[in-house]
């Protein structure tokens, strides 16, 4: 029967035509892709797609519970400032949390602890709630277990030996994690972590105003805000315009009915007390 080139060879014929089509080799023999080969692959593509999600995705549980976000039933938020402290930053967004009466959370870089030791006294002082961001803002999730430990327990000691207060929070940089940062998360007795949305308040191209307008768009009831009262990397690094968006953005939150709660409340377990 001659091929008449719309119906495919049936596996094991030879090839006549298309000569080089996608199933023929130079021999002329049809190859189909064996489900051994196949299945094999799809099962490792789950695998690399499973790993990156719960490596990235800042609220995945696969390594892991996190807190993302609070109850969806009530207009309660949370607001949360990482990568501090910052001398030009923090101490704008204390006063204005005071003025406000508001309670935040603040996930604190390790070495600007040590830095700014002042800063984080008065955010302590000030009754807000301080989480540990790593010591020197290292993205985790390509990192062993001594790295991580040591990343997470420096910290701890520095907040602590600063503060006078025992973080019982973390989040991870960037959000990236993997099995070793739940192990020292949880050595440490913490909570993990992550966000509802940002606002990328932290790109030098986004204004005051811009930040503002972002957070009033995105906010939702349960919501965990991400902002930034430092620089991961560099303890100098600018934050005035987040500092400038606050009073708006915690303005246009109550004039919509919400209402900011300490982070802590979304915490499923409280370890007891002796
Ligand atoms: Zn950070």
């Amino acid at each position: 029967m001659k091929n008449g080139g719309s119906n495919p060879p049936a596996p094991g014929n030879r090839c006549v035509e298309p000569p080089g089509g996608a199933n023929c080799r130079p021999g002329g023999f049809v190859f189909p892709p064996p489900m051994a080969v196949i299945l094999p692959l799809a099962a490792a593509g789950a695998a690399v797609g499973a790993w990156a999600y719960g490596t990235y995705e800042p609220n995945s549980r696969i390594f892991g519970p996190v807190v993302g976000r609070g109850r969806r039933d009530s207009r309660l938020a949370y607001l949360t400032f990482d990568d501090g402290p910052n001398p030009d930053a923090t101490d704008r967004i204390l006063e204005t949390l005071a003025t406000a009466s508001v309670p935040a959370a603040f996930f604190m870089v390790g070495e600007h602890v040590r830095r700014f030791p002042d800063i984080a006294r008065r955010v302590a002082n000030a009754g807000h709630e301080i989480g540990n961001h790593t010591l020197r803002h290292r993205k985790l999730h390509f990192q062993g277990p001594r790295r991580i430990r040591e990343e997470l327990e420096r910290t701890h000691e520095i907040i602590g030996a600063t503060t006078g207060r025992t973080a019982k929070s973390f989040r991870a940089p960037h959000g990236y994690r993997n099995p070793f940062v739940t192990i020292a998360a949880r050595r440490l007795g913490y909570a993990v972590f992550g966000w509802t949305f940002g606002v990328w308040d932290s790109d030098p191209g986004v204004s005051a105003e811009d930040i503002r307008r972002r957070v009033q768009r995105k906010l939702r009831p349960g919501a965990i805000v991400l902002l930034h009262d430092g620089d991961g990397y560099d303890p100098e690094g600018d934050r005035r315009r987040t500092a400038a968006a606050l009073p708006g953005i915690i303005a246009d939150a109550q004039a919509a009915g919400y209402t900011f709660r300490p982070l802590a409340e979304l915490v499923p377990f409280q370890p007891r007390r002796s």
